[in-house]
């Protein structure tokens, strides 16, 4: 069965390196997303991965066959592979049918096999009613559909696609990333699956790895990104987190101005800066000032918004750091009034902390 392999994979564009030494196993079937910022790497990867570049160094395997080193690279259509972009690339003056049924007739299949295919595959992606109109005739959703059909209907051993849903408004990306899980429950092809949006991994993987600069900086399951982020990059990217900053005691606990946190998650340096995650929910909200000073820090109210069955609080500490915290709607503290924040140790985690050129780009959105 195909695996996907990749063994210190590296392209180098400009001096720099694009993809800087990946190793990555992909197991048969399974539906693996790239996930990372915009420039580190995730096209490139794929490209690779396709066979319409070669590596500067490394190699990829497939099915234990190797498929890609600088010394020879099997071209695209050798491969076995669909590859789904961006843009949907449909052939505008060909039918949906005809659209579908292409990668077929090129593989010089005959007639009949080549309709029951198509049949088999519009039914799958909801798209019989449409099989005689132009994609021009389809909304951005469906033309998206067919791309994805096409990509199907070959039966190819490995299925690549690359930020599919970006060109789709809103509600339409929701419906589609069920959708494409859906399909791959179907199918079952290994699939490599790149986005910068954290929610349509966590949707669609079996497997997250999060890239940063040309490198891996974590892989897992959705589960373990969010709930046991490894560095402060992987964290942030992720979203819904607040990240302290502040000196490790060497033992266990992260100094901050003004208050100690004891982290029961991660492993704090021995000595020097150190970081400490903690989720916007996990952290209490309390008007009067507890008796215990355990992870305990004073703070203001800055903002607080009423999200419904929420609230979002905005509180500012002594040493200026922001901090989110969600609470339950019966809590009601306007912004000004003075409050204590706990950070339960249990949901601290100690992380080493990024170089902050590393983070600047990254976009936090909330994942609750
Ligand atoms: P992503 O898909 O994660 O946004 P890319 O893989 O497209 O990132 O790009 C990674 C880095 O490689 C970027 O710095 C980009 O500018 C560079 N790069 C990608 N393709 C080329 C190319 N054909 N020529 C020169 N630089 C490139
Ligand atoms: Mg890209």
């Amino acid at each position: 069965m195909a695996s996907v392999e990749l063994r210190g994979l590296t392209k180098r564009y400009g001096g720099s390196n694009a993809v800087d030494g990946i190793d990555l196993t992909i197991d048969h079937g399974c539906l693996v997303c790239l996930l990372g910022p915009s420039g580190c790497g995730k096209t490139t990867t794929l490209r690779l991965l396709a066979g319409f570049i070669a590596p500067d160094a490394g190699e990829i395997h497939v099915g234990g066959k190797r498929v890609s080193s600088p010394a020879k690279t099997l071209p695209p259509e050798s491969r076995n592979m669909s590859m789904i972009f961006q843009s949907y690339a449909l052939w505008p003056h060909m039918t949906i049918a005809e659209n579908v049924a292409y990668g077929l007739k090129l593989r010089k299949l005959d007639k009949a096999t080549i309709k029951k295919r198509v049949d088999a595959i519009l039914d799958v992606t909801h798209l019989e009613r449409y099989a005689e109109r132009y994609p021009g005739e389809l909304s951005g959703g469906q033309q998206q559909r067919v791309a994805l059909a096409r990509a199907l209907a070959v039966e190819p051993e490995t299925l690549l696609l690359d930020e599919p849903l970006s060109n789709l408004d809103a509600n339409l990306r929701e419906e589609m990333r069920f959708e494409i899980r859906r399909l791959h429950n179907e199918y079952k092809y290994t699939t490599v699956y790149v986005t910068h949006d954290q929610i349509e991994a966590m949707t669609t993987a079996d497997r997250i790895v999060v890239m940063n600069q040309g490198r891996i900086e974590q892989e897992g399951s959705p589960e373990e990104i969010y709930q046991a982020p490894n560095s402060e990059f992987v964290a942030r990217f992720i979203g819904g987190t607040n990240i302290l900053k502040g000196r490790s005691d060497g033992d266990g606990a992260v100094v901050c101005d003004g208050f100690t946190l004891r982290c029961g998650q991660g492993t704090p340096a021995a000595a020097g800066e150190a970081a400490v995650s903690i989720r916007m929910h996990d952290i209490e909200l309390l008007t009067r000032q507890p008796p215990d000073r355990e992870n305990v820090a004073a703070g203001t109210v800055v903002r607080q918004i009423y999200l419904g069955a929420l609230r979002d609080y905005l509180v500012e500490l002594p040493n200026r750091a922001q901090v989110r915290v969600t609470t339950a709607m019966q809590i009601n503290v306007p912004p000004g009034r003075r409050v204590w924040l706990r950070f339960p140790p249990v949901h601290c985690r100690a992380l080493a902390p990024s170089a902050p050129d590393q983070t600047k780009s990254v976009q936090v959105e909330t994942v609750t």
